[in-house]
């Protein structure tokens, strides 16, 4: 055991899901033409007012009630004045004196065990403009000035590196399930603000945190913060902890290193003050409950559900669950009568392979539960085995056609034992000197003969029938 102990505290950004703006009609879209969607209240034209988004205030309640948090009895903004290019008004409207929610936590599933997070707070704020950085010069897209964007705050309560993966992971499948989020990292939904510090095992007090800014993906959550411990356990076995200080790092992706930005001497003074042009806001008590009430089943109470009530494995449930639309899949082919084990199984080998082969989502997936469900249908009553299920799933796929189109008389497996023996009893007369040399010894002649039956039957003949039959003929 190491001498000392590492503790990290995660500021995780997710822009949310909105048709609009939060304080304008400005379009929330991914990926169009820089600069098409500028909206002159984002870019503080003069005369312009914010109007708050209700879409955005709902699923920043949702959020903070998920993370069991309390919610202020009025909602109201607070400016964060600094100047930074990516900053059009020269202040972001935030959260900072009453959060949309406080003093909550969240349970998670790590190797460990369970691990009960705490949540400092939870916010709803606008996201900057964004910034392209080029050898000679930095180019400004403010079609992001303004996405609706939750900023989460944990307490320094989290011990490694797999814990606080543990927890974005969890938090990402959140933020999916409720739909208030695609929370992809390809896209910059989800940046965090990585807090490390390292203390003696039996130390009171917390080390010196050095804060690494907007790591971009969770990948890299997780090298940022096995850098930082390393970075700090060297310096101070080396007797030089006062070299770590309080400051603003960065994480080189290239190198896989943390760069200093500033020192937190630099620290801005952010001048916040209530934000005048956005009105106090009473959350009504029904409001509250109506939301409440509308929090869907969550990833980890699934997964619970999928082990104690379907029996499957944990394994195979933290598969369905790490994405929604596979969940969603998997319930539905239980409410249609697939038996679960029997679903997952497709679902978590066939079905997430060919997804994954094909690069293509679930959601786009010709075969449908009540498609999936002919060809296990046909497996259960022996129709077809499950080598020719396998062929049908792929030509289905291949042909875009029901699975029924080929599953039929014609290529139904052979499993009824009268038919068989009918079959098997031309063959072994039609072959007397085989018998002979099989009765003489020659037992491999065996398989020559179950080949036969193959060969009549195009494969169809059940092979352990088979198999059965040629033993008491022969
Ligand atoms: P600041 O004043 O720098 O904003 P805060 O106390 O508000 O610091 O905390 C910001 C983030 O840093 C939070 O996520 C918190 O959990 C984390 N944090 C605070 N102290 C430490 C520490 N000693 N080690 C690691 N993380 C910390
Ligand atoms: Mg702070």
């Amino acid at each position: 055991m190491s001498k000392y102990k590492a503790v990290i505290g995660l500021e995780m950004h997710c822009e949310l899901k909105s048709n609009s703006k939060v304080f304008s009609e400005g379009k929330n879209t991914y990926n169009e033409i820089p600069n098409s969607n500028v909206n002159p209240v984002d870019m503080a034209f003069p005369g312009t007012l914010p109007v708050l988004n209700k879409k955005s205030v709902y699923q920043a309640i949702l959020m903070a009630l998920v993370l069991n948090c309390k919610v202020p009895s009025y909602l109201y903004f607070d400016r964060k004045n600094y100047y930074y290019p990516d900053l059009p008004k020269g202040f972001q409207i935030t959260q900072m004196h009453a959060p949309i929610g406080t003093n909550g936590y969240l349970i998670i599933d790590t190797d460990k065990g369970e691990k009960k997070v705490l949540i400092h707070d939870i916010h709803l704020e606008e996201d900057t403009a964004s910034l392209d950085h080029y050898s000679d010069a930095s180019l400004i897209n403010y079609n992001r000035a303004g996405v609706p964007l939750l900023e989460l705050v944990t307490e320094p309560c989290l011990a490694s590196a797999e814990e606080a993966v543990a927890f974005l992971e969890e938090m990402r499948r959140i933020y999916q399930y409720c739909d208030v989020s695609e929370a992809d990292t390809k896209k910059g939904q989800i940046r965090c603000d990585v807090n490390v510090s390292i203390m003696d095992q039996d130390a009171q007090e917390l080390g010196t945190k050095v804060e690494v800014k907007n790591v971009n993906t969770i990948a890299n959550v997780f090298e940022t913060i096995n850098y930082e411990i390393k970075r700090q356990t060297e310096l101070k076995e080396a007797g030089r902890y006062d070299e770590v200080k309080q400051e603003t790092r960065r994480f080189d992706e290239e190198t896989g290193t943390t760069i200093k930005m500033r020192d937190k001497q630099d620290a801005i003074d952010y001048k916040y003050f209530v934000e005048p042009n956005i009105p106090k806001y009473k959350i009504a008590e029904e409001w509250l409950s109506t939301i409440q009430n509308s929090i869907p089943n969550l990833p980890r109470d699934r997964k619970k559900e999928y082990i104690n009530e379907y029996g499957l494995s944990e394994y195979d449930a933290n598969i369905i669950i790490k994405d929604k639309d596979y969940a969603n899949y998997f319930e539905e082919c239980v409410k249609i009568g697939i038996v679960p084990k029997t679903a997952a199984n497709w679902l978590t080998v066939s079905i997430i392979g060919y997804l994954n082969k094909e690069d293509c989502q679930i959601k786009d997936f010709y075969l449908t539960p009540v498609l999936l469900s002919q060809i296990i249908t046909a497996i259960n009553d022996s129709t077809i085995s499950t080598k020719q299920a396998k062929e049908i799933f792929n030509k289905s796929l291949t042909e875009l056609k029901e699975p029924n189109t080929y599953i039929n008389k014609d290529n139904a497996q052979i499993n009824d034992k009268k038919e068989l023996e009918e079959i098997i009893i031309t063959i072994l007369n039609n072959n007397p000197s085989q018998i002979e040399a099989y009765k003489n010894g020659r037992s491999n002649l065996f398989d020559y003969f179950v080949g036969q039956v193959m060969k009549e039957t195009k494969g169809k003949a059940n092979p352990n029938l088979t198999k059965e039959i040629l033993k008491e003929k022969l």
